[in-house]
């Protein structure tokens, strides 16, 4: 309820003028927007973990307005500006996804080409090799989406998934023998609830047209509640595997659940320093005037599919900097 006032608010502050005077203000500053699964067709009815879809139509009306209102620009532009060679352009965006979802490929690849769009896809390569899944949102969509249990609302459903979660504690792999004993008892089909991720050659194709691919670790732990040596096996891993498969140097990172208190960064960011990584961006909101010191704590902003065009335009405006 608190976001949902929050949302509303910077809506209002971002009406008619007031988001030219912020986009005036903010327009040497990085904005950093990142997405998770593009959807190809729009939702319907009762929909599920809304913020990690946007619908084609949507994504394809926001590219457009990207490319009328603000500069789109790669890992090539932001590192050139790092270096001190080239400024980025004014309203600079860069476009980012995480985790490797195959409709990025899919759905997001044509759009992005069609405008010109220079963007990152932040691989989490466990997830590409099948090792690795994201069990607690698959936990949380089969708790949200049963018909064979009632709950009073949806709190109420996502409170016992995290009650399962935590019972459960650390996640094994996907074929772990709880969470198919789960889907049975809440009568859900594992299509339903389970992401399909992108292949390597599809990762490769997206590098071989001039996209970026970067680092979001092998398993997609929450940093601060990992070890160091962890950290270092996240980290260097990910790197090495996605940098023999595509014959490239990764130089970005994106930091798993990137909100600050979940990252990690005093331990993580050395690490990242010492692997080769030039940047690291968070899921923490803002913009960023970019230097040095903060090229390795990045902020971005996410976008829901519930964003209407002239919020969405606020929040690249602003950079979304009341998401924490
Ligand atoms: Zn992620």
């Amino acid at each position: 309820m608190k976001q949902f006032f929050k949302n509303v608010a910077s809506l209002l502050l971002c009406c008619g003028k007031a988001s030219k005077v912020l986009q005036q203000f903010n327009k040497s500053r990085l904005r950093s927007i990142y997405y998770h699964r593009i959807a190809a067709t729009p939702a319907t009815g009762c929909t599920v973990d809304q913020d990690m879809f946007v619908d084609q139509d949507m994504f394809d009306a926001q590219m457009a307005l990207v490319v009328k209102n603000f500069n789109p620009v790669g890992e090539k532009d932001i590192l050139a500006a790092l270096a001190g060679t080239k400024p980025l352009p004014r309203d600079p965006v860069w476009v980012t996804f995480d985790d490797g979802f195959k409709d990025n490929f899919v759905c997001a690849r044509p759009i992005l080409k069609k405008y010109n769009i220079p963007a990152t896809f932040f691989i989490t390569t466990g997830y590409i090799n099948g090792t690795c899944a994201p069990i607690d949102t698959w936990v949380r969509r089969s708790f949200l989406m049963t018909q064979a249990e009632n709950y009073d609302s949806s709190v109420a459903r996502l409170s016992v998934a995290d009650e399962v979660l935590q019972s459960w504690g650390v996640l094994g792999s996907p074929v772990d023998e709880r969470f198919i004993a789960l889907l049975g008892r809440l009568n859900v089909h594992p299509d339903h609830v389970k992401d399909e991720f992108m292949t390597w050659e599809e990762i490769a194709q997206l590098k071989r047209e001039g996209f970026d691919i970067g680092s979001h670790t092998v398993s997609h732990p929450a940093f601060a509640s990992i070890t160091q040596e962890q950290m270092r096996r996240e980290i260097m891993g990910s790197k090495a595997e996605i940098e023999s498969r595509i014959g490239a140097v990764v130089s970005s990172f994106a930091y798993p659940f990137g909100k600050s208190i979940q990252t990690g960064q005093a331990v993580a960011a050395p690490l990242l320093k010492q692997s080769g990584f030039k940047l690291a961006v968070t899921t923490r909101g803002g913009v960023t005037r970019l230097n040095g010191s903060t090229a390795l704590d990045i902020p971005r902003f996410g976008v829901s599919r519930r964003d209407s065009i002239p919020f969405f335009n606020c929040k690249v405006a602003t950079g979304g900097g009341w998401q924490r």
